[in-house]
């Protein structure tokens, strides 16, 4: 990577205010999963091992630019002083009288954690008075927030932007997030496979594309199938398509034979009567979906298919469920691939989102090279465009 991390600066002393994702579920009160916190311990930890002064800000859903307690990140300061076993000073305001005198009195090898810092529009208006005031409280700004980095934001990328901190630098998780993703799309061992599925091939479009110039093969599932067997003009019956994306499906699908990448679609599916757990249901080969019924998953057959190249591949990018995961009887598809992922001796990097809940919520985070912690960070990333979060830091 040739962007700067904490570990090319000196921290010592300095006051680093450090981006980080905690935007986690919060349930009454309680936080249902700490996987994102967990992802930012390595930074903080080194930081406060360093003897710097640490100063994190975040933001936590969508208080729409209004304060309000139901979003607050206490509960978040609560559990990381847990996991850190520190006390984790909690600042009840982002950039006003509190906030101002916690980070005034910090001393070295102590964390502060700033109130939410969507309370403010300005954040995600990227305002430079917002900026300045967050960059007050800093020597060195920390982005550590991959989950976010596609946002030019206020703390994702206007500190560093407007040049208001003295260093602008990446986190550990920024630092592995770029390394292990773009090291596999700029140098992959190869066969290099990608999956990719979910509702939209309006969503994927820019993946697709990226991904055709990099990779061996290129497997399609989900919803997205639909309009590709439609494009070759198989019968879909009530299946999802986007009936105006069928003419990009061919380019796409010429593209591809064009650069001589390998193009797996599903061979069969599984079928249901109604949109719904309890619809009769019925597995056929491709273009056998009659009118009435739809494809909510990908059929055995082509699990099989799938797991197959996913054996043969030395690295592999999985992005989006094969079915409708969600729905017992549609999730075969999505579990196979997680499977097979788990079983390879390849590079398994999965792209965030509905594939990385899968994989955690199947048991196999462990298994995996990999799982990003952005959705949207992610596909942007896999898009091949510039994450503003990143763009920003310093170079080496
Ligand atoms: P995305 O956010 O684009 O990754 O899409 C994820 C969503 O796609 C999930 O909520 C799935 O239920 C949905 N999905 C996947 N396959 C199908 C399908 N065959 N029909 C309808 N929805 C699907």
């Amino acid at each position: 990577m040739n962007k700067k991390t904490i570990k090319d600066v000196s921290v010592k002393g300095k006051k680093c205010l450090v981006r980080v994702d905690f935007n986690v579920p919060i349930v009454n009160g309680e936080i249902t999963d700490v996987n994102r916190i967990e992802g930012a311990l390595p930074t903080i930890k080194y930081l406060l091992d360093n003897n710097a002064k640490v100063i994190l800000c975040s933001h936590l859903g969508r208080p729409k630019g209004k304060f309000n307690l139901e979003f607050s990140l206490k509960p978040v300061a609560e559990k990381l002083a847990e996991l850190l076993k520190k006390p984790v000073i909690f600042a009840s305001d982002v950039i006003g009288e509190d906030a101002k005198a916690k980070v005034s009195a910090l001393k070295e090898g102590e964390v502060l954690l700033l109130e939410n810092l969507r309370f403010h529009n300005e954040e995600e208006a990227n305002d430079k008075d917002f900026c300045i005031a967050l960059a007050s409280f800093c020597d060195i700004y920390v982005n550590d927030a991959f989950g976010t980095a596609h946002r030019a934001h206020a703390s994702t990328a206007g500190i560093a932007q407007y040049g208001l901190a003295k260093e602008s630098v990446a986190g550990f998780l920024i630092g592995k997030e770029l390394e292990i993703m773009g090291g596999a799309l700029e140098n992959p061992k190869r066969p290099f496979v990608a999956i990719l599925g979910g509702a939209k091939v309006s969503d994927k479009i820019g993946v697709i594309n990226n991904l055709l110039d990099k990779v061996d093969t290129l497997i399609i599932g989900g919803a997205m199938a639909y309009t590709f067997e439609s494009a070759m003009g198989y019968a879909i019956g009530g299946s999802k398509c986007e009936k105006d994306k069928i003419d990009l499906a061919k380019e796409l699908m010429a593209k591809a034979k064009d650069k001589k990448v390998n193009l797996l679609l599903p061979i069969d599916h599984i079928i249901a009567d109604a949109f719904a757990e309890t619809a009769n249901i019925k597995e056929v080969a491709v273009g056998d979906i009659p009118e009435g019924w739809q494809g909510l998953d990908i059929g055995t057959k082509t699990q099989k298919l799938f797991a197959e190249a996913v054996k043969c591949a030395k690295t592999v990018i999985w992005n989006g469920p094969m079915g409708v995961f969600e729905m017992k009887p549609f999730a075969g598809g999505t579990c196979a691939v997680a499977k097979a992922l788990t079983e390879s001796q390849a590079i398994t990097i999965i792209g965030g989102g509905d594939s990385a809940s899968a994989i955690q919520q199947l048991g196999y985070a462990d298994k995996v090279t990999h799982i990003s912690t952005g959705g949207g960070a992610s596909l942007e990333f896999l898009e091949g465009i510039v994450l503003p979060g990143v763009d920003c830091l310093d170079n080496k």
